[in-house]
């Protein structure tokens, strides 16, 4: 067995200093370049290659969690991220042409820089310990910022790994860790922050974002929701069930975007239900207990809260509800509840739980999602394209992963954040990138347009209508909001919003050129 570093709070009386390393270092602008960040990051690649193994130790210690399931959303997840971020950096960090500028002010070539933010702190949670922490950490690094670390101290094992890996592997002046809980972050911040990356509970979010609005420190909040998954009668109840199921044990159901709840048509709950049974004899033939495949619950505060719900349900426990306290094990829970206000839809579980409520149609589903949460992080329709469709049409949410439990969310590449109470600000793959990131809007002025900036300078007298000749644009709509673009804009612009309206179009076009070919050559004649 590999052995761990221990876990040990960071002195609050030191917590200013590093600070002010960290500001140093950023101030010293050695992070700007392109070959300090790569060098960074790749050193961080071998930090986490190099320690897998205290790794896979930590998470196990932590969360019980599967080596397997260690590999693929933490370590190797991150490792990933890395080689995709060196391989695109240099194109990310490329100053960009800015986009819709009209053709007299090219010559100012206006663009946009990609400046670092400064001196981040990132603020990790407990659940994916590695990768909620150093994920973020990543997109800062790549951007050329300097970063204090606040992992979750609800994971020890996995912060005070992280820990030794950052003061071992990378520059510790600019890149470092602060453990700690609720004193060590409360006192982080107390210092002034370039921006705050926060991953937890919304309660703890709203605290943060209270704080950082005192010193207009922009946020990215990474929060929870009440995610509904929602199987219409079309649906295939065999994937509904395996894909549900998959996103509901994954780490022991600990998943911020897995589905807190499932609406099903009553027509198919019976279909589903079997299937549910079936699932869970295929993935756990001996039972959840028994796999080595099935994580644990965090700590036992967590497993007494989830314990509660369950107990407070008025539902009634169609597969599971076998627990042990002594090992934090709690069985993956299938419920079927009668009532919006039953405790497992009033809350997010964060953990194996299955509520279960039949609908009557679509519409009443989509009215009950709305009215639970109407800004989830995920929604997960099941059904045909104009059903799953609708969902999307009437609801809001960070994201969405139709016919599947929260895949959208499992492309490391493709931005991920939440709307509403869920969070706002994104990253992953570029948007990570792009989190920490100021774009700076540059013009340069020549000087040979001097006499053409004449009109800006005073005095005025005489100049608002050569301006106003210069600049103002027409409008092409009347007082109704009616478009008065005329027949042309009415040609170039008849059925832009369809493929079948641009055939027609392009035919009408294609007819006036024919018809105009043949006069002109009929006029010859
Ligand atoms: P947690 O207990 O690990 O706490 C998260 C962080 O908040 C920790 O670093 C902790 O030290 C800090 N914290 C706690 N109290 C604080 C305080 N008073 N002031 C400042 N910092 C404080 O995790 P949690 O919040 O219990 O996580 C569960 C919640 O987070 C769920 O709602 C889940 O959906 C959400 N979550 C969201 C995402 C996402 O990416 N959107 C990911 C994971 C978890």
């Amino acid at each position: 067995m590999v052995s761990l570093p221990a876990f040990e709070h960071t002195p609050i009386d030191k917590i200013a200093g590093i600070y002010g390393k960290v500001q140093k270092s950023y101030l010293s602008h050695k992070t700007r370049g392109l070959e300090f960040r790569l060098a960074q990051l790749r050193k961080l690649y071998w930090g986490l290659k190099d320690n897998q193994e205290a790794i896979q130790e930590a998470c196990k210690l932590d969360l019980g969690k599967p080596s397997y399931e260690t590999y693929i959303t933490e370590t190797g997840w991150c490792m990933n991220d890395i080689i995709f971020t060196c391989n695109n950096l240099a194109k990310w960090m490329k100053d960009e042409s800015a986009p819709d500028i009209p053709l007299m002010n090219k010559a100012l070539s206006p663009r946009i820089r990609k400046d670092p933010l400064g001196v981040v702190l990132v603020i990790g949670a407990y659940n994916f310990p590695i990768q909620l922490s150093l994920g973020p950490v990543i997109g800062a690094i790549a951007a050329g910022n300097t970063v204090v670390l606040k992992p979750s101290e609800n994971s020890p094992n996995a912060a005070a790994v992280m820990k030794m890996i950052l003061e071992k592997y990378v520059d510790s002046s600019c890149y470092t860790v602060i453990n700690g809980a609720v004193p060590e972050t409360t006192a982080l911040l107390e210092q002034k922050w370039d921006k705050i990356f926060y991953t937890g509970n919304g309660t703890v979010g709203t605290i943060i974002a209270k704080k950082a609005a005192e010193t207009l420190t922009p946020v990215t909040l990474e929060l929870g929701g009440r995610n509904p998954a929602i199987i219409t009668k079309n649906a295939d109840p065999r994937l509904a069930a395996r894909r549900l199921v998959w996103a509901k044990i994954l780490n022991a159901g600990q998943v911020c975007v897995s589905q807190n709840y499932i609406l099903i048509d009553r027509e198919i709950l019976p279909q589903f239900l079997e299937e549910l049974k079936k699932t869970f004899k295929e993935f756990f033939p001996a039972g959840a207990k028994a796999s080595p495949d099935y994580g644990r619950i965090v700590n036992n505060r967590q497993w007494t809260r989830l314990k509660k719900m369950l107990d407070d349900s008025k539902g009634k426990i169609l597969i599971g509800g076998n627990m042990d306290e002594a090992d934090r094990f709690l069985e993956p829970t299938v419920v079927q509840v009668d009532s919006l206000d039953d405790s497992l839809l009033a809350d997010e579980s964060f953990g194996p739980l299955i509520p279960i409520l039949p609908v009557s149609n679509l519409d009443e589903a989509i009215k009950i999602a709305n009215s639970v949460h109407d800004t989830p992080l995920g929604i997960y329709p099941f059904g045909n394209k104009k059903e799953t469709d609708q969902v999307l049409n009437q609801t809001r949410s960070g994201g969405a992963s139709v016919n599947d439990g929260f895949f959208h969310a499992s492309l490391p590449t493709l931005a991920f954040g939440g709307v509403g109470t869920s969070g706002s600000g994104a990253y992953r793959g570029r948007s990570s990138f792009d989190c920490f990131t100021h774009r700076r809007s540059v013009t340069t002025t020549p000087a040979w347009i001097e006499r053409m900036l004449a009109i800006r300078y005073p005095p005025y007298k005489g100049k608002l209508g050569q301006y106003k000749k210069m600049q103002d644009l027409k409008p092409n709509f009347d007082r109704m909001g009616r478009s008065t673009g005329g027949w042309l804009s009415w040609l170039i612009s008849l059925g832009a919003q369809s493929k079948g309206g641009a055939l027609i179009r392009y035919l009408l076009v294609a007819l006036i050129a024919v018809s105009y070919k043949r006069w002109q050559a009929q006029a010859k004649i």
